[in-house]
């Protein structure tokens, strides 16, 4: 009898487990090796704002982003701050993103991120089902609340018109609109975009659900189980090394978030990456009950509702894989809340611990998703940004297509994991 094909995901974040599920139901034989201990382990996805967004048409590696993140580098109270330091992986990464910010590199990456985004969002209907509506899925749009006509103005001639033009529904409501959709809580804005496609989940509920079903599906689970190097045997990867020792198999997939770079290293592979640090705070029980996603535009923030609690996410700190929480940036996310939403204050968040995650920011604001050139045997999903959650089912199907050799179900060549090789 055959034996089935065996598959080594490196790295449980929301990637990883998305990834071994589509693999699983090709047949593989999965191992996840994570080295935090699980299930449950805290990952980049879990304090996310849990949006699934096909909205975000337009990369962070667009034009005005390079102008805006120079004048912001020097604040770090600032949405998006790049802690001056040097680094030549940084210099690196910071000059291939002002390459990558132009106007045709939106024109190219907007349909393909549409795209993702959209069979994604179908993908996390089906495993809603699959999971038994234990997700917190919900289909209830997004907003980009403005504070100012001048950045409604923006949004409307930016965002909302390339995304209607992609055919991704954004509706540029005034005030009096927005407030006739009965948010639940007093809003101070001059207006909105309302985008109806976009869905949010409960990440955390999500995750352990996917765990529920992979376990069924006989995935095995490497849990406190650190991946340090490689074994090679020409141009085959013939086993991880780890602190649980050498792990053989048919295929490796490294979903290793913001610290693929580093595993990819090991193996002589360049996949410029930036560790996007954000924060979120979630209120347990919130004074008042939030009915749809929004984002506060100006300052960036995401707010979620998630069952009973409700969740304020955002920041984007570029300075490293460094657990130092800064103070003056989970203030900054406090104050916009009571600029947009009056009748929240500091008290309401008197006692709430930060979270913070980072995110895996590649420098054109696309991800890595396929094989690699130089061995045959190994592939990827990361890099993934602000859309990790959006993207992961997508991406984990698109590796199975991939492995399995299957036409894809979109063309990979902007994802290509060797387009920095
Ligand atoms: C504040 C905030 C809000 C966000 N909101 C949204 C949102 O609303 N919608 C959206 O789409 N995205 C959002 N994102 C982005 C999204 O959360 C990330 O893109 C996504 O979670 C990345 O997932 P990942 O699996 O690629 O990486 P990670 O979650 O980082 O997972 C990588 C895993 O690999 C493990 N690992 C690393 N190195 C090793 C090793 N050597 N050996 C073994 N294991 C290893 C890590 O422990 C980790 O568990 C948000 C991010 C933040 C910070």
């Amino acid at each position: 009898m055959r034996t089935a094909k065996s598959a080594i995901i490196c790295g449980g974040g929301i990637v990883g487990l998305c990834t071994a599920y589509y693999l699983a139901r090709e047949g593989l034989a999965v191992t996840v090796v994570e080295r935090q201990s699980g299930p449950g382990h805290d990952h980049c996805a879990l304090g996310s704002a849990g949006y699934v967004s096909p909205s975000h048409v337009i990369p962070l590696a667009a034009p005005g982003m390079v102008w805006k993140g120079l004048k912001w580098m020097m604040d770090s109270r600032s949405p998006f701050y790049i802690q001056p330091r040097l680094d030549t992986e940084l210099m690196r990464w910071g000059w291939l993103f002002w390459r990558a910010s132009n106007r045709r590199h939106v024109a190219r990456a907007a349909p393909l991120l549409r795209d993702l985004c959209l069979q994604s969002r179908a993908l996390y209907e089906e495993l809603d089902d699959l999971t038994g509506d234990r997700s917190g899925f919900r289909k209830d749009g997004l907003l980009n609340l403005c504070r100012t006509q001048e950045s409604l103005d923006d949004e409307a001639n930016g965002l909302a018109r390339v995304a209607n033009e992609l055919g991704v529904e954004a509706q540029v409501l005034n005030s009096t609109q927005t407030a006739a959709l009965g948010l639940g809580v007093k809003l101070d804005i001059a207006g909105s975009v309302y985008f109806p496609i976009d869905a949010h989940l409960t990440p955390a509920k999500f995750c352990a659900a996917l765990s529920g079903l992979l376990a069924e599906m006989g995935v095995r689970f490497r849990w406190n189980t650190t991946i340090f190097g490689w074994r090679v045997v020409g141009q085959r990867v013939s086993a991880a090394q780890t602190t649980s020792g050498d792990l053989i198999a048919d295929e490796f997939v490294l979903t290793g978030g913001s610290w693929s770079g580093g595993m990819a290293a090991g193996l002589g592979l360049r996949l410029p990456m930036q560790a996007g640090k954000g924060y979120s705070l979630t209120l347990p029980a919130p004074r008042f009950r939030v009915t749809k996603p929004f984002i506060l535009k100006e300052r960036r923030v995401a707010v979620t509702p998630m069952g009973n609690t409700l969740r304020f996410g955002g920041t984007m700190e570029i300075a490293g894989h460094n657990d130092r929480v800064r103070p003056e940036r989970v203030e900054q996310i406090i104050a916009a809340v009571n600029a947009y939403l009056p009748e929240f204050s500091a008290a309401d968040f008197a006692g709430v611990r930060p979270w913070f995650g980072y995110r895996p920011v590649s420098p054109d604001g696309l991800p890595y998703i396929g094989r690699f050139g130089q061995y045959r045997n190994l592939a990827t999903a990361c890099g993934h940004a602000m859309l990790g959650v959006t993207l992961a089912p997508g991406a984990g199907r698109l590796l199975a297509e991939v492995i399995c050799e299957r036409k894809p179900s979109v063309d990979l060549t902007l994802l290509n994991p060797d387009r920095y090789a």
